[in-house]
């Protein structure tokens, strides 16, 4: 009889799973306890995966052999529980992709900067010719990828919830960028729970891996001392010039294989020090797999981040519009203003997550000329950068915000879109925020030159 594959959750991992477990000849049955989206319910009944939607129906679960849960359903969920007491075997989506990988695999994980890391290290291998795939949290599941394509490279995004449920999977070379609290909620409010699950990228791990880490951040060197780590270790750094990739003030330096090369931030198309970590890791991996420091170097030159994080969006007599939509809290405005020299005409506001801006006084009244408040309630906004900055306006009206900003700014300025907060207040999310300022910018933009003409 054909062993029976249950998968919890029908996302794009959910999904993906089905299809994979479908091609491999397992009798499939998909349960999601909400509404399945219509795009995944035609992929499923295109090839005759079983499925249920709004309920998990216990007696169609339990008679599973194998459960693929998605990374979404927290183990303390009632099902997951009930299987467990019943010892079926649970894993991750990435667990079963991994079972029928043939390629070798880039994971890359942290609590920020993991999607720029991974794009930027899917770049720099399709640019040096490499046959690779991009997959996990950013685009299509690790799952999908293999039920339908051969490739010799995989570079994977991986998040902490996906770690949680991996034992096999075993990345060629795996990249953990930073360990900051997060999802706490998850991990029963334990820092060393979460720590654990980050670390779960490396466990299978041999000799011949390799392991790269941002070794400034404290939580993860202190972890790094207390475990016996495996595969070959290469530590990027903004400070420690033993690193094999550090940044010593001015330029980027990497001692690999016993070769030195140097590479300026200003030679990439990505700005910022939170960047220069991003860069550094991304190309050690690459380099690691294989590509040449010429390739790569051309490689960053033409590199496209993925939108809403410090994107470019256009420059009006000589202002560049920057929109950094993504940051929803003022960890990410630290790096944002870090970004630029100033002045600034800063845009923040929306819904504040229990925002403490006094780490950011400082820099803020050294940069910003002008706050614009895009947000319904800004009083404590306001409060904050009252005195600081000695020029705020409100607006909730995107024509308005680009209009006012334009008119607030002198030749060189930057109008920097990082909120510090959720978008909700106004838009339907940090995408929609950040793609309706990029339009005004440029319809002010198209306006500004019917003008001059
Ligand atoms: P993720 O996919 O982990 O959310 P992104 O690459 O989308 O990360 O970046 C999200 C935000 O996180 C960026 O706008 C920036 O503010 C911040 N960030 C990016 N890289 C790093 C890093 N290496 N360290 C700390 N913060 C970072």
């Amino acid at each position: 009889m054909k062993q029976r594959v249950v998968i919890l959750g029908a996302g794009e991992s959910g999904t993906g799973a089905a299809l994979l477990a479908k091609v491999k000849g397992f009798d499939v049955f998909v349960s999601d306890q909400g509404a399945i989206k219509e795009k995944y319910k035609n992929e499923l009944i295109e090839h005759q995966i079983e499925f249920e939607e709004g309920i998990h129906s216990e007696q169609k679960i339990v008679t599973a052999d194998l459960i693929i849960k998605s990374p979404g359903i927290p183990d303390k969920a009632g099902i997951v529980k009930k299987l467990q007491s019943k010892g079926i075997e649970i894993i991750d989506e990435l667990e079963l992709a991994f079972r029928y990988i043939s390629g070798k695999v880039i994971a890359v994980t942290g609590t920020n900067g993991k999607t720029t890391t991974t794009l930027l290290t899917y770049h720099l291998m399709k640019s040096a010719g490499l046959n690779v795939a991009l997959a996990g949290n950013v685009g299509e599941s690790l799952a999908r990828k293999i039920a339908f394509e051969k490739h010799d490279w995989y570079v994977v995004e991986v998040s902490s919830f996906q770690l949680d449920g991996l034992k096999m999977f075993r990345p060629h070379i795996g990249i953990l960028l930073n360990i900051t609290p997060d999802h706490l909620d998850r991990y029963e409010y334990q820092m060393q729970n979460y720590i654990n699950s980050k670390f779960r990228l490396i466990q299978a791990m041999q000799q011949d891996d390799h392991f790269i880490y941002f070794s400034d951040d404290a939580v993860i060197q202190r972890e790094i001392v207390k475990r016996n780590i495996l595969p070959e270790i290469s530590r990027v750094s903004l400070t420690d010039r033993s690193a094999s990739a550090h940044f010593d003030g001015r330029v980027m330096i990497f001692d690999l294989d016993h070769e030195l090369f140097s590479i300026y931030q200003q030679n990439t198309t990505l700005r910022g020090p939170h960047n220069l970590i991003n860069t550094m890791a991304a190309v050690t991996a690459v380099y690691t797999a294989g590509v040449s420091m010429d390739s790569i170097k051309s490689g960053l030159k033409t590199f496209k981040n993925a939108p809403h994080r410090l994107e470019s969006v256009g420059m009006i007599n000589g202002v560049e519009f920057v929109n950094d939509s993504k940051a929803t809290n003022v960890d990410s405005v630290v790096y944002a203003l870090g970004s630029y020299a100033g002045p600034l005409i800063w845009i923040a506001g929306g819904i504040d997550k229990g925002n403490d801006y006094s780490i950011i006084l400082e820099e803020v009244k050294k940069k910003v000329r002008v706050l614009i408040c895009l947000g319904k309630d800004n009083s404590k906004l306001r409060d904050a950068f009252d005195g600081v900055v000695k020029i705020i306006i409100e607006t909730q009206s995107i024509d308005e915000l680009v209009r006012l900003a334009l008119k607030a700014s002198e030749t060189g300025d930057v109008v920097l879109l990082s909120p510090a907060c959720a978008s909700f207040d106004l838009f339907k999310n940090y995408e929609d925020r950040g793609d309706q300022f990029r339009n005004a910018v440029q319809e002010l933009k198209n306006e500004n030159e019917l003008i001059s003409q």
